[in-house]
């Protein structure tokens, strides 16, 4: 009796412990107060010519309907998570030398292959990007390389490729990187039979996706597929406020017959050259994951620091796409709760 009064009691603290750990996890998950912005800011000029800097290797499928279904009531928007102050256990790491938040307001762009506006970088500094994924082995190994050197990317994801993957996506985002999106279904917004709206489309349910993996909002941070630049969703994002990144340094890492050796001496030829910038490379790319480790090592012994960017605010999706997405995926509108949101890794 006694022995199960004690079996009840600890049940019922440990009830207690489990309710608080998840009401602490949480609580440290509050809002960061997403602060307005103040001035407008015109859009970056369009590049004279869109060039054709990448051709990434990713199927891409139809275009989604033209016409976004009639608008229904978002889910609440999640919270962009705080991150989490992790400690390095390699004492040599590459690290994070400095965090630069973009202010979005307007548009702005990055990366000299198309936009020179914002000279950001000092000598030595370098930005990582990796499109394409969420895909399996190759992002996590991705992620283990910058995790062993304590350092932080920045994230392009696939729309569909987060409804696939998105505890994966997830991973990316817990693990302290930026992530921004890359269309719906990674087609050249610049194609022959593209409309407008369906160019809109594409951006806006990749927005919607890669919100609906991670559980929260992600950063209102896009990479045109192929860096094929549509003037006329540039001038849109001037109105959505979101960054647009192109790229200092193209690893050339989808190229067929890449190595991790062959994709290590492209990113430093050319960083030897410039002595700074924007590296475009692809976690989707299994050679790209074989080859960060030495990278990230080769980086370190040149002298070169990370830079994280993060932006201010984050993206607000539009309700109409949020529910197209749903439709799509089939998930019941009842629950339409991001996955994010109901499921939770609390401890590990
Ligand atoms: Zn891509």
């Amino acid at each position: 009796m006694r022995n199960a009064l004690g079996l009840m009691l600890a049940s019922v603290v440990a009830a207690v412990v489990i309710a608080a750990g998840g009401w602490f996890y949480y609580s440290s998950r509050a809002d960061q107060a997403a602060p307005k912005t103040i001035a407008a800011r015109a859009a970056d000029p369009l590049p004279a010519q869109a060039k054709l800097a990448a051709k990434d290797d990713v199927a891409t499928t139809a275009a989604i309907a033209a016409k976004p279904a009639a608008p229904a009531p978002a889910p609440a928007p999640a919270p962009m998570p705080v991150q989490q102050k992790s400690t390095c256990a390699n004492p040599n790491a590459l690290g994070v030398s400095r965090v630069v938040e973009i202010d979005t307001t307007g548009g702005p762009g990055f990366g000299f292959d198309h936009f020179k506006q914002f000279d950001f970088l000092t000598d030595k500094e370098v930005v990582l990007t990796f499109d394409d994924g969420p895909w399996p082995v190759n992002t996590p190994a991705v992620l283990k390389a910058l995790a062993d050197e304590c350092t932080k990317g920045l994230f392009f994801s696939v729309g569909k490729h987060a409804t696939y993957h998105p505890e994966i996506l997830r991973q990316v985002l817990a693990q302290g990187h930026t992530v921004g999106a890359h269309t719906w279904s990674h087609v050249n917004l610049n194609g022959k039979k593209m409309t407008e709206q369906m160019a809109k489309d594409e951006v806006e349910k990749g927005f919607s996706a890669v919100r609906f993996a991670l559980g929260t909002n992600p950063a209102p941070f896009f990479r045109f597929p192929q860096l094929q630049h549509n003037p006329a969703i540039v001038s849109y994002f001037g109105t959505r406020n979101v960054a647009m990144f192109s790229t200092d340094i193209d690893s050339f890492d989808f190229r067929k017959g890449a190595t991790p050796e062959k994709i290590i001496e492209t990113v430093m030829t050319r960083l030897d050259k410039l002595g700074k910038g924007i590296i475009l490379m692809h976690d989707f790319q299994k050679h790209t994951g074989e080859a960060m480790p030495a990278l990230l090592a080769r980086l370190k012994a040149g002298g070169y620091k990370v830079v994280q960017m993060k932006a201010k605010t984050t993206f607000q999706t539009l309700p109409e796409y949020d529910e197209a997405l749903l439709k799509d995926l089939k998930v019941p509108t009842s629950s339409a709760r991001p996955i994010g949101s109901v499921v939770q890794t609390v401890s590990q």
